[in-house]
């Protein structure tokens, strides 16, 4: 099996296994909650996360009204959630930008999307998936760098590196899809801190299973 191959048998039978989890958890009901909820969830859980977005969205229901807001207006929202001053403060100039720039519209391109305060190529991904249905590329979080080292799709530890690996073996139809499968993975066999390969439906074929198989 070459290692297009392998992936491609990777995916499906992860899709198989954890189909229903192939959407961000993130609780949204447009790109710019969506979008603020991503950059809020920068090393803090979703979960975390979507106990506080609901009633920020409530009070503030807009662009153009987190636009008109001070970072510290948020503080009382955001408090729970790790680096919250400076997530807040990005969130109030991603707010301006959009407003300023782009028409009070979050923007549909990589490029673009990149320029606003706080957000990266992961945050951008996932918005362009999730929001738009587009793929530019691959957002790489803590779950996806751990499977796919040990899945041996990439030794990098590096988030960019790793994007670069899997979008060379990973067919474009799959860039979305396969963030989710791996965190999904990630979070209940394949965790950091632990491989529960016996139960892993990947075990036959990992590289990295501890399951010895007849046809190893
Ligand atoms: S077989 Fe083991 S190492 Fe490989 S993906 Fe599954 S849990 Fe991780």
């Amino acid at each position: 099996m070459d290692k297009k191959e392998y992936v491609r048998e990777v995916i499906k039978l992860l899709k198989r296994r954890y189909g229903k989890e192939m959407h961000t958890s993130l609780k949204h009901r447009n790109a710019w909650e969506l979008l603020v909820s991503t950059i809020l969830s920068a090393q803090a859980t979703d979960a975390s996360v979507n106990k506080i977005t609901p009633r920020m969205f409530k009070r503030y229901r807009s662009v153009k009204s987190f636009a008109e807001l001070r970072p510290s207006d948020l503080y009382r929202y955001t408090r729970s959630i790790g680096l919250y001053r400076s997530k807040s403060k990005n969130i109030v100039r991603a707010a301006k930008m959009i407003t300023g720039e782009f028409k009070g519209r979050v923007p549909e391109s990589m490029d673009l999307l990149v320029r606003i305060p706080g957000v990266g190529r992961k945050t951008a991904n996932v918005v362009l998936y999730n929001a738009f249905g587009k793929s530019e590329g691959i957002a790489i979080d803590t779950h996806c760098i751990t499977v796919a080292n040990r899945l041996g799709i990439s030794r990098s530890r590096n988030p960019r590196i790793i994007e670069e690996d899997m979008m060379k073996v990973v067919e474009r139809k799959d860039w979305g899809d396969v963030t989710h499968l791996f965190i999904a993975l990630g979070r209940d066999t394949c965790t950091a801190r632990k491989k529960l390969c016996g139960e892993c439906v990947l075990n036959r074929i990992c590289k990295s299973s501890t399951v010895l198989h007849s046809n190893n």
